[in-house]
């Protein structure tokens, strides 16, 4: 199921209004400025037409009674500009890159507060093309809002002074104006869906390189190098041709903006005016200052114009941000959930029915019956696929049952928070990840205010104590990117340490010797053993020796649990179960 909903244009521009936050302010006072940067620019249309005006009438007299007034006002008007047009870029430069801010620092927060079916649905590269590449995109596109804003300021200023200098000669300028909005009516549709193409591919794009380059040593022991270059190649030449068709069509448009702005129209005006002036219908200081008019609407209206490509590119790319800001996730809190202090560990799986989102016909889990005593540990068994691993995304809460209950300590777990129930539940899993940082960072993740003895003491249960300090830098050695300076059992242990650290009442534990050789796998089950001691635990292990002392273990096939009991009990009544323990040669 996507949940694909494009949001429409003015959806997206109160969501960039909405994210300006505080900065509304400095964005207002922006806009004052540019009134009074645009007030100055069109009164020296003014000031050419009486100057010309009054030395074409008489010139003696003009430069006895006005031209120090002219002189000062000019000076006048020049010391109002300097400052309101540094200000006012400055301000709104400012409000752009606060707006900035907020989209990335929320549109992260959103992304990480979806559920795991979004992550299953949108790859990470696509994540981080709209984190950078779309708020970028939107960040180029806000500056030159500005520009246009400004322009709009000038332009209604240069109209309204054009109509007061002479009316008649407005109208040709209307003639034009009107051909160009009709023009820009038509294409910005076709521009906006063009570039919506290119900015989906370049999502694309990002997202499979992403997804190379974190695989990049499974590509190079499979020497996949080459066909993955070859896919890489091919996205990017898609990219490119719908790069290209988008290169066209601004052209196209700005090209013929261009023509009529700066060609046809002022030489109509020069046409129609010398006319005039030749009929003594026009003063020669009334056709300049027309035409000082004519020139800043040109300049605001190609401003406007051309920027509307680049506008429509930018919306394209807020389009794709507000697009997943509109999304929630599919894991919803209660309004007020119950909050979750104290957690005995009783666990309860009631008839409960699962199918993953992106296969929803299929039941991955059905009619799951069991209980787990506060305390007691259990295991899970089953083939590949049996459905274990999704018992403990249910567990979570990465998603919720679609029929039945899983209650904690009685208590249905939909009803508490995500973040308080999570609180309680330690994970370790097949394959530790670590972030980059010192061992200590990692051990904090989850109780950042553990003390030295608290983390001694993780350790030590997670028989982790002995090799972090024989590390030269002990807890500040740096783990590298992805634990990378570590042994997979001390990894294992570590992240077991990791998970003790905030004294979970229940502890996960999902194949977390698989990958680890023997002895590794005996240091790491001790570590289990003694890190479990007085929680109630669930492991899925496929190694019947890891749990056989488990309290109770679950036989899991096709989503539904086949057999309940202990080692001894399944081995003789669960052939399943028996066929295993055959197998792997345990008695
Ligand atoms: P294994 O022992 O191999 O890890 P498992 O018993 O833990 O298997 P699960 O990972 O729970 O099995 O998967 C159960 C079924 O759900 C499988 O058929 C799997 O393909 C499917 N499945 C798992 N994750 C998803 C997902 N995100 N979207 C769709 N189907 C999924």
């Amino acid at each position: 199921m996507d949940t694909h909903i494009p949001p429409r244009k003015q959806y997206v521009l109160r969501e960039l209004f909405r994210q300006l936050g505080s900065a509304r302010k400095l964005y207002a006072m922006a806009i004052a400025l540019m009134v009074i940067d645009a007030a100055c620019q069109s009164v020296v249309p003014l000031l050419f037409r009486d100057v010309l005006n009054g030395l074409q009438q008489d010139a003696a007299g003009y430069m006895e009674m006005s031209f120090w007034w002219h002189v000062g006002i000019a000076l006048l008007i020049i010391a109002v500009f300097i400052p309101s047009a540094l200000f006012g870029h400055v301000l709104a430069g400012l409000a752009i890159t606060r707006l900035l801010r907020n989209l990335r620092t929320n549109l992260y927060r959103h992304i990480q507060g979806m559920s795991l079916d979004f992550h299953a649905r949108h790859k990470v590269g696509e994540s981080t093309a709209r984190l950078n590449g779309d708020i970028d995109q939107t960040g180029v596109t806000l500056g030159t809002i500005v520009g246009v804003v400004w322009a709009i300021i000038a332009g209604i200023q240069g109209l309204l002074m054009m109509i007061y200098v002479h009316w008649q000669l407005s109208i040709l300028f209307m003639f034009w104006f009107v051909l160009a909005a009709f023009a820009t009516m038509r294409w910005m549709p076709h521009i906006r869906r063009v570039s919506r193409k290119m900015r989906d591919e370049a999502g694309v794009t990002s997202g499979l390189i992403t997804e190379y380059m974190s695989i990049l040593t499974v590509i190079k022991s499979f020497t996949y190098e080459g066909r993955a270059a070859d896919q890489v190649s091919a996205q990017a030449q898609t990219l490119c041709a719908a790069h290209d068709r988008l290169v066209w069509q601004q052209s196209y448009f700005n090209d013929a903006m261009q023509t009529v702005f700066k060609f046809l129209a002022p030489l109509s005006l020069l046409l129609v005016g010398s006319f005039m002036v030749a009929q003594g219908t026009l003063l020669i200081g009334d056709l300049v200052a027309f035409y000082g008019y004519w020139l800043l609407l040109s300049h605001a209206l190609s401003l406007v114009t051309n920027s509307i490509s680049q506008i429509t590119i930018g919306l394209a790319a807020a389009d794709r941000i507000c697009e997943w800001l509109q999304q929630e996730p599919s894991v919803q809190d209660q309004h007020q959930p119950e909050p979750l202090a104290q957690v005995h560990g009783h666990l309860a799986f009631n008839q409960v029915t699962f199918a993953y989102p992106q296969d929803p016909r299929k039941n991955t889990l059905e009619n799951c019956d069991f209980t787990i005593e506060a305390g007691q540990t259990i295991a899970l068994v089953g083939p590949s696929g049996a459905g274990k691993s999704t018992v403990l995304q249910l567990l979570l809460r990465f998603y919720d049952p679609h029929n039945g209950v899983i209650r904690l300590d009685g208590r249905d777990i939909g009803d508490v928070s995500q973040h308080d129930l999570r609180r309680h539940i330690g994970v370790v899993f097949q394959e530790p990840i670590f972030l980059s940082g010192t061992i200590l960072d990692n051990l904090l993740l989850g109780n950042p205010s553990a003390t030295s003895e608290q983390i001694d003491h993780c350790l030590r249960q997670a028989h982790a104590f002995d090799f972090v300090q024989s590390l030269p830098d002990g807890l500040h050695t740096e783990l590298g990117e992805h634990g990378a300076r570590l042994s997979g059992g001390q990894k294992q242990r570590l992240s077991i340490a990791r998970a003790l650290i905030k004294d979970p009442a229940i502890m996960i534990l999902d194949e977390a010797t698989a990958a680890l050789d023997a002895e590794s796998e005996y240091m790491v089950v001790q570590a289990m053993n003694s890190a479990l001691k007085g929680r109630t635990a669930i492991i899925i292990a496929h190694r019947i020796a890891t749990i056989r002392n488990a309290d109770k273990i679950l036989v899991i096939e096709n989503g539904r649990v086949l057999a309940q009991g202990a080692h001894q009990q399944l081995r003789h009544e669960n052939t399943l179960y028996a066929r295993y323990c055959e197998q792997q040669c345990v008695a």
